[in-house]
């Protein structure tokens, strides 16, 4: 493993931070935490620790001996000062003549001693680095060290590899136990650079930044090499019939199942995603994988976003969905039983009081299709998706190398029910629509975009099509920054039938499925009825009444599959009620849609599909150009600006408030077949 070392980014950084009154140690422990924490191979999102020792001054402007260590929460690669919380050095130095200490305790005693009481909580393992005596210390959970780590004879091939160079730790849950049995591994052998943790990862530590990095690196690379001299196993693949069947034909068929089932047993709503990774599908796609992915993972940290093992499936009934559901369903089934047994087994062998955890698997290994996985958000699905991708290659190199022994189910219980390692998770209330999939229409400007970005506040993943992509690209990253949602766009014309299709397997391909499409494009044409040419009323049926069709009956094939019921929502307008002089090219394929919204109300309630209208009007958007704005308000005597305050409320109607119509309708679950006008007021189009 190559060293990121630079000395001028170094020097850059801490004159950065200088300015902004960063002590040198502080910046530099950022500067090499950052170096860690950007390569995969070594750190995996919020993996790893770091710490710096060093002195502060406390608010009388007494210097103090404190310790900077990570906090919960904080990225390695992204980390900051304020994710390296000071706290006073002697104090937790001395926890380490105690015999025991609970985690509580512990937490405590790390908060009570904290400089600025706003810091978040310092990592779980804060008094190992407490307890040794070097001012910088970096941990990892580097792949090529997990391989050794999770060998049986890992102690012996430890000296092998390394020497005299790390001292080895035994298996002991990260707290003060672990903390203080490395200190006395430690003080036997002060010589040691660094200490391998059995099942676990590494420590490296030094009087420098870069003693600690170099020593890190070192040790990785030592462990690489060694790897690197036995091949790889060659892996078995299996010959069942989705081995022929294409990655996106699987996908296309098992997601939605994966999703209705999901949601099913959980009462929630999930997103999946699936890796596009070479090695993963072959990883999935072999005999071997049927026992070398069941046996465990490969850090304990690991278990709380991938659960133990994967669930493995060999599918034989893609072509049919009932089928399929019921092939996924007992394959799901068996899972949830045994991840049962195992919380049974491991409480009433613990004695102790634990609320299971959900028993849905977050991994799945699909023959023939590869890596998926399932989460809540898009994040989780991709948190879980790095692990696992990491998780096979220390799996297989394990295998080649000799064996692969990591933490007993025992052990990994206690790490999964852990309360310090739940708090990881974040207890913060889910929003109203996460883990909902949002199909949106028109979706670059106007109605579409405020919409889009309302369901996105309220945790929706979105795929956005439009007819331009002027644009798109920046609306939808700032969407999903502002969000932290999933977010997928399509430059799509609505009236392309064929394209329509495909934009719905995209759909799958990227969250899994649907649960509410917003039909949204839509474009003014005017006309009287006697003059307009047939092609021209043709053309504004294709756009403003068949392309609402043709991605309802999209839609409604991924909600039957699901079986979770689902969401049309169609912009019609008020000219269905209420019809303008001369827009009956517009007016006719609308008052359509208005038909077509209760046809599919009556059609697919039963089903648990819902399907509503919108009738705006009068809102400035594209649809009105500057032409067809001073003609609408001259037909009605007006200056365009009263023209859109003409109404009972006598107020302008925005994008917006047609957003937050949308919105009601999609949390209206006893509502179908209606129509709400959002024009601040229209007694002629009111529905009747
Ligand atoms: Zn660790």
């Amino acid at each position: 493993m190559e060293s990121l070392w630079s000395h001028s980014d170094e020097a850059d950084l801490v004159k950065e931070y200088e300015k902004q009154g960063v002590t040198g140690d502080v910046a530099l422990r950022v500067y090499s935490a950052r170096l860690l924490g950007k390569v995969r191979q070594l750190v995996l999102h919020g993996g790893g620790n770091v710490s710096v020792k060093t002195k502060m001054s406390d608010v009388l402007g007494k210097a103090e001996d404190v310790i900077c260590v990570k906090g919960s929460g904080w990225d390695m690669e992204y980390i900051d000062p304020p994710g390296l919380p000071a706290v006073r050095l002697n104090p937790i130095q001395e926890l380490s003549g105690l015999k025991f200490l609970s985690d509580e305790d512990m937490v405590n005693a790390q908060r009570t001693h904290l400089l600025d009481a706003k810091s978040p909580n310092p990592s779980v393992e804060t008094l190992l680095h407490a307890f040794l005596p070097h001012k910088f210390i970096d941990h990892s959970h580097a792949d090529a060290i997990l391989v050794l780590a999770n060998q049986p004879n890992a102690e012996e091939l430890c000296r092998e590899v390394f020497g005299d160079f790390l001292g080895v730790v035994p298996y002991i849950m990260p707290g003060f136990a672990l903390a203080k049995a490395s200190a006395k591994i430690y003080e036997k052998n002060p010589h040691v650079e660094g200490l391998m943790l059995i099942n676990h990862g590494l420590f490296t530590f030094g009087n420098t930044a870069k003693e600690s990095y170099d020593r890190h690196i070192h040790a990785v690379t030592l462990a690489e090499e060694y790897i690197g001299k036995k091949p790889l196993k060659a892996l078995t693949p299996l010959e069942g019939p989705a081995m022929k069947a294409g990655e996106e034909t699987l996908m296309n068929a098992l997601a939605p199942v994966i999703r209705g089932l999901y949601r099913e047993q959980s009462g929630k709503d999930w997103v999946l995603h699936h890796r596009a990774d070479a090695k993963a599908k072959e990883f999935a796609s072999s005999k071997e994988c049927e026992t070398w992915s069941q046996i465990g993972t490969a850090t304990p940290d690991h278990v709380i976003r991938t659960k133990q093992k994967p669930l493995l499936l060999d599918l034989q009934q893609w072509q049919d969905p009932d089928k399929l559901r019921k092939e996924v369903s007992q394959a799901l089934n068996t899972y949830c039983e045994s991840y049962h047994q195992y919380f049974e087994t491991n409480k009433s062998a613990k004695g102790i009081d634990k609320t299971e955890l959900d028993r849905l698997p977050r991994v799945l290994l699909v023959a023939g299709l590869g890596l998926v996985t399932i989460g809540k958000t898009v994040k989780e699905t991709r948190i879980s998706a790095d692990i696992y991708q990491h998780s096979i290659d220390i799996i297989h190199k394990s295998f080649s190398l000799g064996d692969y022994v990591p933490l007993s189910s025992s052990d990994l219980f206690d790490m999964e029910y852990w309360s310090l390692e739940q708090a990881k998770l974040g207890k913060s209330k889910a929003p109203a629509l996460q883990g909902k999939v949002v199909y949106i229409t028109g979706a670059a400007s106007g109605i579409g975009l405020a919409t889009a970005q309302l369901f996105a506040e309220q945790g929706a993943n979105l795929f956005l099509a439009d007819r331009t992509a002027d644009k798109f690209n920046e609306v939808a990253d700032a969407i999903r920054k502002e969000a932290n949602v999933g977010v997928a766009t399509r430059v799509l014309d609505v009236t392309d039938e064929s394209a329509v299709r495909q934009s719905f397997e995209q759909l799958v391909q990227t969250f899994g499925g649907i649960d509410i499409l917003i039909s949204n494009a839509g474009n003014a044409m005017q006309g009287a009825m006697g003059e307009v040419g047939m092609k021209e009323l043709r053309a504004s049926f294709e756009l403003n009444f068949f392309a609402h069709q043709i991605l309802a009956s999209e839609a409604l094939k991924r909600f039957l599959i699901q079986k979770t019921g689902g969401v049309l929502l169609f912009n019609a307008s008020k000219a269905a009620f209420n019809p303008g002089k001369n827009f009956g090219p517009y007016a006719l394929p609308k008052a359509t849609v208005v038909a077509l919204t209760k046809q599919y109300a009556l059609d697919y309630g039963s089903y648990g599909i819902r399907s509503n209208a919108i009738n705006a009007d009068r809102i400035r958007t594209a649809l009105f150009s500057e032409d067809v704005l001073k003609e609408r308000a001259k037909a009605r005597g007006l200056t365009p600006d009263d023209y859109f305050r003409n109404n009972l409320l006598q107020q302008e109607v925005y994008d917006t408030d047609v957003a937050q119509g949308f919105l009601s309708l999609a949390l209206a679950e006893k509502t179908t077949g209606s129509i709400i006008t959002i024009d601040g007021g229209n007694i002629a189009a009111s529905p009747r």
